[in-house]
């Protein structure tokens, strides 16, 4: 798929120079660095600022927010790579501060609406949810707002050896956890999920959970299971979940999608029957939607069905599945 980068997260090509993460001299180096900056995190919610949030806020090394020692799992900074123009990037999670008389009674919801302002910050630098602003945001911001929030997601709940059980600590600049009990080396964790464009004819397979609000159908996805193919994984979803025998499969782009730890791999296949038998614990309903039915709830003028969420990998797929340009 000529345009499969273009996702939102679909990345932009930071040099992430793994090689200087276990290099102190060159980590030093970067950190003291003229031009070296850190964007901030707190509670999964990154900084950004600008009239629509459709900027990464930065702080100098210096910024006294970054010496303030609130207590999270990440404490320590984290090395996200290079700028092109040769400046050091690094991400910080603040979690441990608590904002005093601010709303944050939606934080960690699917939907949050509410901002944090710190102190120390420039006024209009907040922490906003990052589903809610990231089709705003450059290629670049994109790529560094989901690494950053995907390991430090990690380091949360990754704080003890999952071999023996010790308390592991942070090495190679944040990308890795090592356990001085046995040894064991641990690494940010990635799930691959498959989400897939089953199409019959000139018609679309979607479904919808339980609890999701009325008139909201997605792309069938799910996880894929240890010794499984890509391939594999589409066509055991599909059985499962609508009951819909698949054939070909084919890759077309991918997510990396940082709520907490996924890694979408859209792909389209074809279906071999038409008849829907959907698994009730898995979804709550699926249907065969045409082509036309599409381009209306996209345009938001369908009665029942409404467009799928803008920056999901699913919107994606269906508006180049809609613009023919799949290839
Ligand atoms: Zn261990």
């Amino acid at each position: 798929m000529k345009r499969a980068e273009q996702v939102t997260f679909g990345g932009s090509g930071l040099n992430r120079a793994a090689h200087i993460r276990n290099d102190a001299v060159a980590l030093t180096e970067a950190r003291q660095h003229p031009q070296a900056a850190c964007i901030l995190l707190w509670r999964g919610k990154v900084m950004v600022h600008g009239d629509r949030l459709d900027k990464l806020s930065w702080v100098t090394m210096a910024h006294p927010i970054l010496k303030a020692g609130y207590q999270t799992a990440a404490e320590e900074i984290i090395f996200l790579g290079f700028e092109d123009d040769g400046a050091p990037s690094f991400a910080l999670d603040i979690s441990g501060w608590e904002p005093v008389g601010q709303d944050i009674s939606t934080v960690g919801g699917f939907v949050d609406r509410t901002e944090q302002q710190h102190p120390d910050c420039a006024p209009g630098h907040v922490f906003a949810e990052l589903r809610r602003i990231m089709t705003r945001l450059s290629p670049r911001d994109a790529e560094l707002a989901a690494t950053a929030k995907a390991v430090i997601g990690w380091h949360e709940t990754h704080q003890f050896c999952a071999r023996c059980g010790a308390p592991s600590e942070i090495v190679q600049a944040g990308w890795q956890r090592s356990c001085d009990a046995c040894g064991a080396q641990h690494f940010p964790r990635t799930d691959p999920v498959v989400i897939m464009l089953i199409t019959h004819g000139d018609s679309v397979l979607m479904g919808r959970s339980p609890g999701w609000p009325e008139g909201m159908y997605s792309l069938l996805a799910g996880f894929v299971e240890p010794g499984e193919t890509l391939e594999a994984a589409v066509r055991r979803e599909v059985m499962e979940e609508a009951g819909v025998k698949v054939g070909q499969v084919d890759y077309l782009s991918s997510q990396p999608w940082p709520f907490p730890s996924s890694l979408m791999f859209g792909c389209a296949g074809e279906a071999l029957s038409h008849e829907i038998e959907i698994d009730p614990i898995e979804i709550e309903d699926a249907i065969w939607v045409t082509r036309q039915d599409m381009m209306r709830a996209f345009a938001g003028e369908h009665p029942e069905i409404l467009p799928a969420r803008e920056g999901a990998i699913a919107h994606f797929l269906l508006e180049n599945w809609l613009a023919d340009t799949l290839d």
